[in-house]
């Protein structure tokens, strides 16, 4: 058993494996897959580190590493300033059952000083940490992820039965600029299921009633509200400074407006929709939108639906009834799409429809397929501007 430091850390290089910063950073340019785990202190963290790196202070390495990392045998380089305390991290981390750790050496001072890349942490204030902590808990989010949503910016068509639960969850989740269009004043039949909405504010606008509701729910979020019908004259306008939208509309004009804008822009469109007990959901991403998101390209409104329908086959206009819930599980939904997007994570519903039946509390799934012809984003598209449907439906 060693018996001084010098005998421990010994002990301890001769158990573990060192990587060297070159032979690091070649392996992370080459994208091998391996989790770098920076277990400096915080403060040293947020001076910059390998980008990518995870944060665990050496003091927390036992009790926080099988939280954020759960596979026992993927690759594993720990860091630190100079090798040590990522040498005793390695040892560490094979006797709690992690196979295959090695140890940077030296460690971020020498990487600072050869200029190799390093990311510099968002600079969230304390009270933001504070209200985010359960998001930067997640690896998936972190500091860095909940900085990129405080930058994003989500329009919201409507803030309606689903723009209400999409707006109050993008809100709570920090999303920095939530742009809210809609043109219609609280009514008292709303608050069913709208549910950004109050009693006390019937009468009022409903983009200036989900401002206040947003203001009182998260100060760091800004409001844009458009108190507009949306058209053809003003799609671009509306939707140019966003990153993603969340569709709540249920017109078609509407729908086939936001999709040829969608497509122009290269703006991913998050579409849900309600009746009675059930709902859709699915995201539109647009070629250009599928490039600067890292995710798939997946067909358009426009290649299931290449024209709206024939008035007599319009579906009715006649109020339906709708169940309040079920607002909330579709618009929730929306919003788990639009934040997946920003973070950059998981797997998008591009070409997947998610279908949801509240009464047989079932979801389903149904590929959505791209048409090559699609008029809209198809190899020689025939729509290159916009088209301003008439608003008809069929006397119901
Ligand atoms: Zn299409």
């Amino acid at each position: 058993m060693p018996t001084t430091y010098t005998d421990l850390l010994a002990s301890v290089k001769k158990r573990t494996k060192d990587v060297s910063l070159d032979e690091l950073k070649r392996r992370l340019d080459a994208g091998e897959k391996l989790t770098v785990v920076d277990v400096r202190e915080k403060e040293e963290f947020r001076t910059g580190y390998i980008p990518g790196a995870i944060s665990i202070p050496r003091g927390f390495l036992e009790i926080q590493v099988e939280g954020k990392l759960a596979d026992k045998s993927a690759p594993i380089v720990t860091v630190c300033a100079g090798g040590t305390r990522s040498a005793l991290a390695a040892a560490t981390l094979a006797e709690l059952g992690y196979t295959n750790v090695e140890t940077a050496n030296p460690g971020m001072v020498r990487w600072k000083d050869l200029r190799y890349p390093m990311e510099q942490p968002a600079q969230l204030t304390d009270a933001q940490r504070d209200r985010y902590s359960r998001h930067i808990l997640l690896p998936e989010v972190g500091e860095q992820g909940q900085a990129k949503l405080l930058q994003s910016k989500v329009l919201l068509l409507g803030a309606g039965g689903l723009g209400s639960p999409a707006a109050l969850y993008l809100a709570a989740a920090g999303v920095g600029t939530l742009g809210i269009v809609d043109a219609d004043v609280v009514d008292a039949s709303n608050l069913q299921r709208q549910i950004l909405h109050a009693t006390s504010r019937v009468g009022t606008p409903k983009v200036e009633s989900a401002a206040k509701a947003i203001a009182d729910l998260n100060p760091d979020v800004k409001v844009v509200a458009h108190e507009d019908r949306m058209t053809s004259s003003n799609v671009e306008r509306l939707f140019k400074d966003y990153d993603v939208v969340v569709d709540g509309t249920d017109n078609f004009p509407t729908r086939y407006l936001v999709n040829d804008a969608s497509i122009f822009l290269g703006k991913p469109v998050v579409h849900g929709s309600i009746f009675r007990f059930d709902g859709q959901v699915t995201t539109f991403i647009p070629e250009k939108a599928a490039k600067r998101f890292g995710v798939e390209q997946s067909p358009c409104y426009r290649c299931l639906y290449p024209e709206p329908p024939p008035p007599h086959l319009a579906p009715s206009c006649q109020e339906a009834g709708v169940l309040g819930i079920l607002c909330g599980i579709i618009g929730t939904l929306q919003a788990t799409e639009a934040i997946k997007l920003l973070l950059g994570r998981g797997t998008t519903l591009g070409g997947r429809l998610l279908t949801y039946d509240s009464l047989k509390m079932k979801f389903r799934e149904l590929k959505l397929r791209r048409d090559p012809n699609c008029p809209a984003c198809g190899s020689s598209p025939t729509i290159t501007s916009y088209i301003d449907y008439e608003g008809f439906c069929a006397i119901g």
